[in-house]
């Protein structure tokens, strides 16, 4: 006898769509069967939705500990269900993991305060080159690495990013590294400051593409050089992509991560809307936003991730364009707006599911048993009505932030039911789960290669 069986489904995978049913049993995926087998505790009829492996989010911010009054874990992974994402893997600069101490401190702390699974990120600070491989051997799944001092985290020069990232190859660890030089960002902003600018244009002069180009040509030697397995975070224009595909043709284990907010968005948004589509780097020009979607189209660009870092509204207004927080919220629209594209033709389902759940998995060491449909792998499962018209809405946002950046988009296709290890968690795009179901992702899966 089956928990769980989920029938008359189309199943989505990256290779295959196919109609079927699923069998759960123990949180896993124990059968894949073409009829309902009809022997489970408990069945959802699926007719009419897609089924897919749960998202695979590998860059948010729930600042729990820290800036709790921005998210925490329990509104934030509230928000990550709704919007289909399954696993979350988690960093808050406010409170950076830096010592095993801290990671398991974090994980303790985090027990009872999720819906989804999680896994962290340790932040790299120069001074803590040698605590890595302790945190990696700890269970860490990422490090974070900055090239210019935000969000309060220091920069790593070269030498100390050099020797970062050497340090992380000799484990076979993986790094996530935001890339804009710290010189460049410096000098614009104390030339901004001289000429006493305060406008919300500020924000691409600041934040160039130059000093963005810059920090990646380095970082993507470096990744080539030293060996290491290493993602770009949130890559804002296109030209930062033959960087790393130069690099990658040199043997490079290096990949590529965009976010919505750079296909969606772009600098009339930055111009118009400031602090409310203040993020960095920032979205750039139309034309680079849509090339954007053309290099996750044609496999140039491998990642999808929502980069959720939220701030209310009140937070957002507080003080001038240079002060208030960066970030944007995204777990609970990035899947919807997606789910658009692909009802308007610019991308297919299939290649969602492949940057948003699959590689992610697989560069973060958890598939087969994340992202993925597969006997033996996680019942991670999320049902979507792809025909589904709805508006996003302020009001309806779970997320502590209370709005968000696509406020009255017209959106086509909804993530309806999230599945967390056999656990129902939203049904019918209503939360029914409890905090604590979610839980640290622990295994690591070392024998996948990439
Ligand atoms: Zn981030």
């Amino acid at each position: 006898m089956f928990d769980l069986e989920i029938i008359n489904a189309n199943v989505v995978t990256p290779t295959n769509t196919y109609k079927g049913s699923i069998s759960i049993k123990d949180g896993v995926i124990a059968a894949i069967s073409e009829f309902p087998l009809n022997n489970s505790v408990r069945t959802i009829d699926a007719e009419g939705l897609h089924l897919v492996p749960g998202m695979v989010d590998q860059h948010v911010h729930f600042m729990d500990p820290g800036e709790t009054s921005r998210e925490d874990f329990i509104f934030g992974s509230s928000a990550a269900a709704i919007g289909g994402i399954t696993t979350v893997v988690e960093h808050t600069h406010a409170v950076p993991v830096r010592t095993v101490e801290g990671f398991n401190g974090k994980i303790e702390h985090l027990k009872d305060r999720s819906l989804v699974d999680y896994a962290l990120t340790a932040h790299v600070f120069p001074e803590d080159l040698g605590n890595l491989r302790a945190l990696w051997e700890s269970g860490v799944k990422l490090f974070k690495i900055f090239t210019c001092t935000t969000h309060g985290i220091p920069t790593l020069n070269n030498d100390e990013l050099f020797r970062a990232f050497k340090e992380i190859a000799s484990f076979d660890g993986r790094c996530l590294v935001h890339c804009e030089d710290d010189a460049i960002t410096e000098g614009n902003e104390i030339r901004l400051k001289e000429q006493h600018r305060f406008d919300n244009g500020i924000v691409s002069e600041w934040r160039s593409d130059i000093a963005e180009e810059v920090a990646v040509a380095n970082v993507a030697l470096m990744v080539r050089m030293t060996g290491v397995t290493a993602t770009i975070a949130h890559v804002s224009h296109p030209f930062v992509i033959d960087l790393i595909k130069r690099e990658q043709a040199h043997g490079a284990k290096l990949y590529a991560e965009v976010c919505p907010q750079y296909l969606f968005l772009n600098e009339k948004d930055v111009l118009e809307n400031g602090p409310f589509a203040k993020f960095t780097p920032p979205a750039r020009t139309e034309e680079q936003s849509k090339e954007l979607m053309d290099l996750l189209n044609n496999g140039n660009i491998q990642i999808l991730s929502t980069d959720h870092a939220p701030s209310t509204i009140e937070q957002k207004k507080a003080g001038t364009i240079w002060d208030c927080n960066f970030g944007l919220p995204g777990v609970e629209t990035t899947l919807p707006v997606m789910l658009n594209y692909v009802n308007e033709g610019k991308i297919n389902l299939q290649r969602v599911i492949e940057v948003f759940s699959e590689m992610p998995a697989k560069v973060l060491n958890m598939y087969p048993r994340k992202g993925c449909i597969s006997i033996g792998s996680d019942a991670d499962i999320v049902l979507i009505d792809l025909k589904r018209k709805w508006t996003i809405r302020n009001e309806d946002i779970v997320s502590k932030a209370g709005w968000s950046p696509y406020d009255g988009v017209e959106i086509t296709g909804k993530p309806v039911t999230t599945v967390v290890r056999g656990n129902v968690v939203v049904e019918n795009g209503e939360i029914v789960g409890e905090p604590g179901v979610g839980k640290h992702v622990e295994q690591v899966n070392k024998s996948f290669v990439l």
